[in-house]
């Protein structure tokens, strides 16, 4: 049967909940009246995450595995997945059934009625710390001010997108990629289905403070230069109040006002404006870094492994990554 819909999920690190979600997923997936296939990406685990997909893959053919050398992240596994999906349409959901699998009947649905992208808009959130939900709040509101990229606020990466709009997300090749940005910059007819976000079935975050970070700063510097121009914005007011205080200091000198040694406040200057220049060379140094990445062209993932790939349904990816060879006609054998 020809594959409708491929559904990707990322992996790290998940062997509490892999064979759950496989089996929620199968459920779900046998009623959508599509062919299927479902494509884990695991992204360097170090726990039994791969064998337990292995096995599966063995078992059931519209489950296929792709093993990353190491961890790539989040972002670069969901890449790779589309670049292996052969469905009309391609649905991310996230490993942990924080995102309810139930939900792409209804985003199938609407892709149905002509809908090219379908997100998921979280309009709540259980059992994630109120530290997580402000910063996300904060974040998608501050990003949504920075750019004019269309990014709806609230979403993850939970959505269905269309061959189309999955063709043009694999022609993009930048590194740092923050794929729900992507969407939103590619266009086309978008839509959006609410839900609850569940509280993890099971194991803890893989997305630790480090990597939350990391990640906005991703968002923030491939969709805006607000950053850069802060530069010039903060250098035009400061120069413009030092010009009015050059004014106070000569007319205080001029009427012998009695000019004090101000040994603290010329410290307090001096911390203020060196601050603010550190600040300013890190904005930089943030964009120049991305620059560099870009430039070294590296491959975005590196697979050391396939499963269940039959030659023909392996697409074969459209930016630079390194795939060894003969992987694809070693798995063929499994797909027997
Ligand atoms: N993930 C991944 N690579 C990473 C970190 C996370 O593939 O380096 C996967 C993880 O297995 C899960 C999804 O990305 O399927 C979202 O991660 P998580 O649920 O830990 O993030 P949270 O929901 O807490 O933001
Ligand atoms: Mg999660």
């Amino acid at each position: 049967m020809e594959i409708g819909c491929s559904v990707i999920v990322p992996m790290f690190n998940e062997e509490e909940v892999i064979e759950h979600t496989y089996h929620r997923l199968k459920q779900v997936m046998d009623c959508a009246e599509e062919g299927y296939e479902i494509i884990f990406v695991n992204d360097g685990s170090r726990d039994r995450t791969a064998q337990m997909v292995e096995a599966i893959c063995h078992k059931d053919p519209n489950v296929k595995l792709i093993q990353f050398s190491r961890n790539f992240g989040h972002q670069v596994a969901i890449s790779a997945g589309m670049d292996y999906a052969s469905g009309r349409c391609v649905v991310i959901i996230d490993a942990d059934l924080q995102d309810p699998p139930e939900l792409i009947l209804e985003m199938l649905s609407k892709w149905r009625e002509g809908y090219e992208v379908v997100y998921g808009k979280r309009i709540k959130r259980k059992g994630e710390s109120v530290f997580k939900k402000t910063t996300a709040l904060l974040f998608y509101r501050l990003l949504g001010r920075m750019t004019k990229v269309d990014i709806p606020l609230d979403t993850g990466d939970f959505r269905l997108i269309d061959r189309k709009v999955c063709d043009v997300l694999k022609s993009l090749k930048e590194k740092n990629r923050f794929v729900r940005g992507l969407v939103g910059w590619a266009g086309f007819r978008q839509t959006s289905v609410e839900y609850v976000r569940d509280e993890r079935f099971a194991g803890v975050t893989k997305y630790p403070l480090r990597k939350m970070i990391s990640f906005a700063l991703d968002g923030i510097t491939s969709f805006s230069h607000k950053p850069l121009k802060m530069a010039s914005y903060i250098g035009v007011i400061l120069s413009l109040s030092s010009f009015i205080y050059l004014f106070v200091v000569l007319f205080q000198k001029w009427f012998e006002l009695g000019t004090v040694p101000g040994w603290a406040s010329i410290v307090a200057i001096n911390l203020f404006f060196n601050g603010i220049v550190l600040m300013l060379l890190g904005v930089m140094g943030e964009y120049i870094g991305r620059i560099y990445d870009e430039s070294k062209d590296r491959p975005l993932y590196i697979v050391r492994e396939t499963t269940g790939f039959q030659r023909e349904d392996a697409n074969p990816p459209a930016r630079p990554s390194y795939v060894p060879e003969g992987v694809n006609a070693q798995v063929g054998e499994y797909a027997g």
